[in-house]
This record gives structure tokens, sequence and C-alpha cells, in this order.
């Protein structure tokens, strides 16, 4: 005989929280599916377990699963599972109520939240779970028996203050979560969610994984399993010749991550990879780990074989999709993967976290970001191997992405040294092969202490730039650097392994202190009475170029050309000052440095023509001139292109 029905009362706290939900949090409603099918899922989870360690419990766990009903005509959608199930006391504590500590808090705090983001970052921090029915209904009913009992309990509610509960004959084990439809009116994002498209696409975006079947019943007609919103219409048929329903199962279920490694094909971590990545070349590297203990993930990690063409521009996305327990919930998850691994594709799945979470709260919980943390270790040793072992495969892979990886010289100062381990420069050492540091550093001369390199726009202009020419003269091997991050790093990460990093345009080059047979007490007399015999001409140059140069002195690092500019140890760089600029930023003049080759004919000349008449006037041409073709010489831009020209053929002319 069956009781009469009970009114009962939601718990407050219930009750403020489903007013938050119905009026308020989500925009995208299409959420509450998975938040049923996920619970759905739990319950099959739970009798299973229970079947295998309670050998008494009498239940058929052959055919666990999810099925999707609807009823057109009632407008109701129903998720039915055959799991667990519900004993009257559960329903009322856990439908009832929110048990989770915290909860009447956390409430008031979202009461007081002064927007609704502030209230969207507070809800993220649980799970709104079975209550995200209500935003798309406005009555839900559930019929539930648990596994093992007879009785089996009716619940129904309209969301808004009680709940009515009673008992039901004859249910099956599990439970049934009918949702009577709002209509649909297209303004407050409800969508249509009798339409079997509709369902269709809610469960492959979120649920695809989830390791149940998820069956979807459709009515046999004409044009049952149609993929268009329009064909829906006919789905009704004029005559009363109604079919029985057929199954189609809708979710694909192989969540390869969650499956041990050995158990996987090459052929079948390929095809995933294609799926989420839409590249239909083979990935270059494949990670694919688990963590147990307090905090459980599975992460699934592709290393594309190359670029897609929008790895530079501004919004990008990162690869990585978050998933809880096999429920789909973000796509490009920022938290999981810095910006400069945003070329790595795959699936991070976190099994303690809430469906609910939110960017913002991923971004500042502790957990996320000791994962982030393996994750990053892990991609970066996987690289570092493939360096070693696999070294033509990274040499590709480093044309493809060596200039995002760079990136993170700038941006992850805790992965400098393993960053550093993987850059890979072009050199003089070797016109075909780039350089790994280490390497380099192998190769240093006795006495050498200081990684030297170049940056310029394109070899080679690096090359052939005048400040080269001592390091070749000496058999200094120098890095040439080309890419406009090389800029940037350089200027911020001091050194490799205990060698600085040098650039050879800017400070003091003294390659004679590089014990080398120039460093002999001779040779330093010698120089310092160059400096007296020029030090006139210098000064007047000084004065005369003070426009352009902040000082003129004599060079160590010429031998072919005249002259050259560099900077001191801290300046910018002029290709870092242009991107600078380029970027909005005012930056006062940077002036550098000119320095003179002693033994160069030009500069001799011009010494004695001071030294003979220091008011000639057209020294002082010859000085623009000098100036004018150092800048050229390392592909910069003259300040009066027109001036220089007029001057230079002038002199010209008068030589002929
Ligand atoms: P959560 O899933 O985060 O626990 P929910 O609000 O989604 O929160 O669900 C509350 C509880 O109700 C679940 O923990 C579960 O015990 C119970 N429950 C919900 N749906 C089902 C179901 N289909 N079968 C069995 N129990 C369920
Ligand atoms: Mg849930």
């Amino acid at each position: 005989m069956a009781s009469p029905t009970q009114t009962l009362e939601f718990q407050a706290e219930t009750r403020q929280l489903l007013q938050l939900v119905i009026h308020s949090i989500y925009s995208n409603k299409d959420i509450f599916l998975r938040e049923l099918i996920s619970n759905a899922s739990d319950a099959l989870d739970k009798l299973r377990l229970e079947s295998l360690t309670d050998t008494d419990l009498d239940v058929d766990t052959s055919d666990l699963h999810i099925t999707l009903e609807v009823d057109k005509a009632a407008r109701t959608l129903t998720v039915r599972d055959n799991g667990i199930g519900m004993t009257r006391e559960d329903v009322v504590e856990l439908i009832g109520t929110i048990a989770k500590s915290g909860t009447a808090s956390l409430l008031a705090k979202i009461k007081e939240a002064k927007d609704a983001d502030a209230a969207q970052h507070l809800i993220g921090q649980f799970g709104v779970g079975f209550y995200s029915a209500f935003m798309v209904a406005d009555k839900v009913t559930l019929h539930t028996r648990r596994a093992g009992t007879e009785q089996g309990t009716a619940w129904e509610s309209d969301g808004e203050g009680t709940y009515t509960i009673a008992q039901a004959e004859g249910l099956p084990v599990g439970t049934s979560v009918t949702l009577h439809l709002k209509p649909a009116d297209g303004e407050d994002g409800l969508g249509d969610y009798l339409a079997a498209w509709k369902i269709r696409q809610i469960v492959k975006q979120y649920s695809d994984f989830i390791r149940w079947p998820i069956r979807m019943a459709t009515e046999a007609t004409s044009n049952a399993g149609t993929d268009e919103p329009a064909a829906e219409e006919g789905t009704e048929p004029a005559t009363g010749d109604k079919a029985a329903p057929e199954l189609e199962t809708l979710n694909s279920m192989k969540a390869l991550w969650a499956r041990p490694r050995s158990e996987v094909s090459e052929a079948e971590y390929r095809e995933f990879y294609q799926q989420i990545s839409h590249d239909w070349q083979a990935p270059a590297e494949t990670i694919h780990m688990r963590a147990e203990g307090t905090f459980e993930y599975e992460a699934l990690l592709f290393v594309p074989a190359h670029a897609p063409f929008d790895l530079f521009s501004r919004d990008t996305k990162r690869g990585v999709q978050l998933y809880v327990k096999r429920v789909f919930i973000m796509d490009d998850c920022d938290a999981l993967m810095p910006n400069y691994l945003r070329f790595v594709k795959g699936v991070v799945d976190a099994h303690d976290l809430s469906l609910n979470v939110s960017r913002e709260i991923l971004q500042h919980d502790r957990q996320i970001t000791a994962v982030r943390r393996r994750l990053v270790k892990k991609v970066l040793g996987t690289l570092k191997d493939m360096q070693t072992n696999r070294t033509d495969t990274y040499t590709g892979l480093w044309e493809q992405f060596g200039r995002v990886l760079k990136e993170g010289l700038i941006e992850d100062r805790d992965n400098t040294d393993a960053l550093l381990e993987l850059v890979s420069a072009a050199s003089t050492h070797d016109a075909e092969k780039p350089t790994t540091l280490r390497e380099y550093v192998a190769r240093m001369k006795d006495g050498q202490d200081a990684i030297y390199y170049l940056t310029g726009e394109n070899r080679a202009m690096v090359e052939n730039s005048p400040h080269m020419e001592a390091f070749t003269a000496k058999g200094y091997e120098v890095l040439i650097l080309t890419d406009p991050v090389d800029e940037v790093w350089t200027d911020q990460i001091p050194a490799f392994d205990g060698h600085r990093f040098q650039s050879i345009a800017k400070g003091q080059v003294d390659l004679d202190n590089d014990a080398d047979a120039d460093g002999t007490d001779e040779a330093k007399a010698e120089k310092a009475q160059r400096e007296q015999d020029f030090a006139l001409m210098v000064s007047w140059l000084q004065s005369t170029l003070a426009d352009h140069v902040k000082q003129v002195r004599l060079s160590t690092r010429l031998t072919t050309s005249a002259a050259c500019l560099v900077g001191d140890a801290h300046d910018l760089t002029p290709t870092l000052e242009k991107m600078y600029r380029a970027m909005g930023q005012e930056l006062p003049q940077v002036k550098r440095i000119l320095e003179l080759n002693p033994t160069h004919p030009l500069v001799t000349a011009l010494h004695e023509a001071h030294h003979a008449n220091a008011d000639d006037p057209a020294l002082a041409e010859v000085a623009e001139l000098l100036h004018g073709s150092a800048l050229l010489a390392e592909g910069g831009d003259l300040p009066d292109p027109a001036r220089f020209t007029r001057l230079l053929t002038d002199r010209l002319a008068h030589t002929l």
C-alpha cells in the first residue's frame, strides 16, 4: 500500500542556491545535461563497484547504461540509469539538502558579491550539479530505487520552496530524472532540448568519453537519425503507425587517456590526435601520464610536428582541454599550460574538481598549479629526450616551435635551465648545422669565459657585420641570433652553465685578455701608445658627432672595416629599441659608441689630415660619412639618407 505523499521544505541554503541557479548564474544552460549524465555515470560506477565487493547484492550489471528519452507531446526529457539508485533517506539528504561543509558561508558571500562575475566565481567553487536541471525545467520528477532494496521513491519539485516525496511501486533499480521543460523561446538561452540533434550535440560535446553507453530512444520514422534540425519538425508521424523506438548510442566512450599506455595502439593515438587537433599529420611525440594519490589525473599530450598558421596571432588558443572524470569542462585551458607551450595539444582529466569550475578558480587552485608544473617539466623533458635521441626530428621541431619556446626564457624563470638546454642556434662554427649551448661551451677556447652572440635581422647581415671581424680573425665562435625574441631573452638571461652571454656589439671587447699571444706586456704598451697618438682626433670626432654618438674610441674588434657602432653593456640594441617604439613605448634616444679601427687607411688618413689642419671643413663631412657607413654596415637606418648620399657623391667626385 502506497504511503501518502509528503511535502517537505528545502533546507534554507538549498533554497537560496536554487534561486541563484535558476535566475542568475549560467549563460550556458546546456550544461544541465552534462551534470545529470555525470550523476548517472557515477551511479553506474558505484553499482559496479558494490556488485564486486558485496557478493550478496543481487543485481544485473551486464548492461549498465544511461538512456535519454524525449516525449515531445508532454515536453519532457528523461535521463535514466540502471545504477545504484537512492533510498528515501538518500533522496532527502542528497537532493533536499546541501551537505557540503562551508556551503552556508559561501552562499552568504555570493549574496554579498557585487556583480554577476563575482557570484560566478564563487559558485564555481562547488558543483551545482543536480539543481542545474531547474535552469531548463519548471518541474523535475525523480524516481529511484536503491540496489538491494525493494521500495522505490518518487520525488518532485518545481524548485521553489518545497518538494514532495512518496513511495513508488514497481520501479527498476536505478534512477530516472524527468525534466518538464520550460518553453523554448530562444531569448534566455533555452535551446530546444527536445530535439534529437540538440541532444546529440550536447552529449558529443560534453559527455563523449563517459565510459557507459548513453543511448537515446529515437522514434523509428523515415527521417529518424538525421542530423538536420529542420527534420525534427517531421518526426511526429501523421498516422497512428508509430514504430517501436530505436536505441542510438550517442557517445564514443573511447577515453584513450584513461587506458594504460600499453593497451593503446599508435594508430589510436594518432586518430585521437587528429580529432582534437584537426592536424592531418602524425604528432612528433605523444606523452601519456597518470598521477595517483591525493590529486588524481590523467594527461594525454601531443607535440605536433608542425606549427599551425596562427601560432603567433594574438589570440591563438592553448591546445589543452580539461575534463573532470571524462566529462568535458573546457577547451584552451590556460591554467594547465603556459603560453610558450601553446602548441602542445591534448587532454587533462582531473578527477577531483567540480564540474562547474571556472577558469579563474583554476588559475588560483594550488593543485592545478602543481599539475601544470609537472606537465611543463614532462613536456620539456620529452623535448630534451628528442634532442638527444632523435636529433633530426628535433631540429625540424625547433624550426617550427623554437621561437615560441624561447618566449619561455622570458616567461618562465622556474625552467630557465631546462629551456636553455633546448635552445638551438645558428653559429659561425657551422654554416649548415645549428648548435646547442652545451656544444658551444664544449668548443670554447682556453681562457674564453663568455658565450659570444650577435643579434640581427638575418644570418647574412649578422655574419657580415663589422662586429664579427676580430672574432672571426681570432677564431672565436659567435652565435647568430635572428629571431626578434632573441633580442629580449639575451637581455634578461645572464648566463648558461656559469658562462655569461656577451653580445659582441656591446661593451668593450678585449679579446687580447683571453690568454692569447696578444695579451703580452708589449702588446699592451703598443695599445697605450696608439691611444695617446689618436687622442686629439678622437676627442674632436666625439664633439663633431655629439648629436649621434655618446662616445668615440679605438676598437680592438675591427680588422677590415673602418668603424662600427657598439652599445654599452646595458643599452638596448637598435632592434629592441625599434621593437619597443613599434609597440608604442616612448623611449629617450639611445646613443651608441663609435669604435674606430686605428689600422684602417681612412682612419689613419683622417688622423693625419686632422693633425695637419684641424679646421678643414671637409673633415666634418668625412666624420659624418664614417658614422653613416658604420650604421649601414650593421643594417641600421641613416638619420638623413639624402644628405648622406650627397656628401658621398661629392666626395667621390673630388677623388676622380
Ligand atoms: P555531486 O554530483 O557533485 O555530488 P549533485 O548535486 O550532482 O552533486 O548530486 C548530489 C548527490 O545526489 C550525488 O552525490 C548522488 O549521491 C546523488 N545522486 C544524484 N543523481 C543520482 C543518480 N542518478 N543516481 C544515484 N544518486 C544520484
Ligand atoms: Mg553531480
